[in-house]
């Protein structure tokens, strides 16, 4: 198995400690829009440090249970579907790739279908356990080298002690903005209202069991508002050159 790969998570519980044991960690949490995947990949390329998208994996395991045809109402059949969840993430910023039983569903996991989902998965508290522990054993593999985390519950849960811990954040009008951007190539009126969904509504489901709107002690915020992505990529890096000094 490459070393950037993992087997599937186990549900042991972990022992509180976040990760990193050595190594460096730069977590980086935010809501949807904030720009985190794409800054966060950037930082890691600048620093030649692996990248980790947390999102990805939960992401996976909803397209897992489609496949599955497992009901995502039914909490214990989700919860068993990620105790035996065949994952393999990369972290290579330039080739984040992510394998499931084999199959190539990196892009498989950005199609609406699985975005309208993904927050049911991702609110069962034992699935949230067993895919912590498996992106905190991504993270000590990569951590070595440096690695950048991001997803919405890095900097308080997964890894609590990286060494550089930062919530990205933007005004709901240019995460707004931006998404709608992405998925629809324009941020006019009506393509904002048609992203709202995918972007203020997952946010607040998200909210329920996980924190990325406010800061935690600690925490540094970078408010990428009025930022284009080159400033948003250099105020993070400034605030990982100050921790690295
Ligand atoms: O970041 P992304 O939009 O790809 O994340 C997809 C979903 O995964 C989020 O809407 C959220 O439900 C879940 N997620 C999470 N905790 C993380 C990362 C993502 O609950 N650390």
């Amino acid at each position: 198995m490459p070393p950037n790969e993992m087997p599937p998570g186990s549900d042991l519980p972990h022992d509180g400690v976040g990760a990193p044991r050595s190594g460096f960690v730069v977590a980086i949490d935010g809501p949807s829009g904030s720009g985190k995947s794409s800054v966060s990949k950037a930082v890691a390329r600048r620093l030649g440090f692996r990248f980790l998208d947390t999102g990805a994996t939960y992401r996976a395991l909803t397209w897992w249970c489609a496949r599955l045809g497992v009901d995502l109402a039914d909490e214990t059949a989700v919860a068993a579907a990620a105790r035996r969840f065949p994952l393999s993430v990369g972290t290579d910023p330039d080739r984040p790739d992510v394998h499931v039983d084999g199959i190539n569903v990196t892009a498989a996991i950005r199609e609406p279908v699985v975005s309208e989902r993904v927050s049911l998965v991702a609110a069962v508290l034992p699935v949230r356990r067993i895919l912590g522990d498996l992106q905190r054993r991504i993270i000590e593999e990569a951590a070595a080298g440096g690695v950048v985390a991001e997803g919405r519950d890095i900097t308080t849960v997964v890894a609590p002690d990286a060494q550089v811990r930062i919530l990205l954040t933007a005004s709901e009008e240019a995460r707004l903005a931006r998404r709608s951007a992405e998925l629809h190539g324009l941020a006019d009126a009506v393509s904002m209202a048609a992203t709202r969904s995918q972007v203020i509504d997952r946010d607040r489901v998200d909210s329920a069991v996980a924190s990325f709107t406010v800061a935690a002690d600690g925490v540094t915020t970078v408010d990428t508002s009025e930022l284009d992505f080159e400033g948003a990529v250099a105020a993070v890096l400034q605030v990982v050159e100050a921790a690295r000094r």
